[in-house]
């Protein structure tokens, strides 16, 4: 039996592995960029990166394939039978059976491959900021938004394994284009670029003078910008915050109407932000959500692994489906 697992979790920027133990504790982890190669066949140049940070993070521990248990998190559709049917944010590996490609390499390895935000929303559940609630989502915003539904206690995966992908919840059916071929999506305007994006609109329409001058030009305000000044309580950099915060709750009320959950856990690349952005949605959800103030309150927290969600969760997974 495993007692320890090794999680990757693939975004569309980096890939973070961790070393786990079965009391979930962290016992090493190393990240690398992720590699964006169109030219090979679909999944190659992700699989060969994830079989070299396993090799990279076992050896340093003296670990052998058969020391250790694989989870791998990927960003898209998974299917219940391991393909990653469709990637916008990682078009190479779109299409690709990547546990497949992994026992190519290494037939030895022992490993299973499920959406990322799957992945997260097991670890919060089991370990962090959703411990005790049955009924919750986790909501990871990166370049785009994830999701992972946790229902009844279960991950919800749906009848093909295609359940949460909540970022492509469409939002203004009249919108910005998304890389998944519609408009409107969630995650154009609650994500990394949807920050990006309402900070560049706002810059352009002059609701941002103190910080187009010093950024030298309204093209030039990048998401962090606004960020780090909506910190420093720039009046002007909060406003966008708070309209950001705004889109967050409405892709969240339109969650708990379906799903009836009480509890959103956020995590991701932009919860640097999330000191000022979840209490800005927090505020708005109560206004957006049927019901309003008639039904119990909806919290809204940050996750407690950050980053490292994923990654913890597809380990979790690798123990609990591999190495029961
Ligand atoms: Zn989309």
């Amino acid at each position: 039996m495993s007692e320890v697992a090794i999680g990757v979790d693939v975004g569309g920027t980096k890939v973070l592995a961790v070393l786990l133990d079965r009391r979930g504790v962290v016992l090493d982890s190393e990240r690398v960029l992720t590699p964006h190669v169109a030219e090979r066949p679909a999944g190659d140049a992700a699989a060969e990166v994830v079989h070299d940070l396993v090799k990279s993070v076992a050896s340093r521990n003296n670990l052998s394939s058969a020391d250790v248990v694989v989870g791998v998190g990927l960003p898209g559709m998974m299917s219940r039978d391991g393909v990653l049917v469709f990637a916008p944010n990682l078009p190479s590996a779109s299409g690709a059976n990547l546990a497949a490609s992994l026992r190519a390499l290494d037939p030895n390895v022992r490993v299973l491959c499920e959406n990322d935000a799957d992945c997260a929303a097991v670890a919060e559940y089991q370990l962090g900021a959703g411990r005790g609630c049955d009924d919750m989502v986790m909501v990871t915003l990166g370049t785009g938004i994830g999701g992972g539904i946790i229902s009844h206690g279960e991950l919800l995966r749906g009848r093909h394994g295609f359940a949460g992908e909540i970022g492509h919840m469409v939002v203004d059916a009249r919108g910005p284009r998304c890389p998944c071929g519609s408009r409107g999506c969630w995650e154009r305007f609650a994500s990394g670029a949807g920050v990006a994006r309402l900070a560049r609109e706002a810059a352009t329409a002059g609701r941002l003078p103190v910080l187009v001058s010093q950024c030298g030009g309204s093209e030039l305000v990048r998401s962090e910008d606004i960020t780090l000044a909506a910190a420093a309580g720039l009046g002007e950099a909060l406003d966008v915050i708070d309209e950001v915060g705004w889109w967050l709750a409405l892709g969240l009320a339109n969650l708990a109407a379906i799903l009836d959950c009480s509890h959103f856990v956020i995590g991701g690349g932009l919860s640097e932000a999330s000191t000022l952005l979840l209490p800005a949605a927090q505020r708005h959800i109560a206004s957006l959500v049927e019901g309003g103030p008639l039904r119990p309150p909806i919290t809204v927290v940050a996750s407690h692994f950050n980053e490292r969600s994923g990654a913890i969760g597809a380990a979790l997974l690798a123990f609990e489906r591999l190495a029961p």
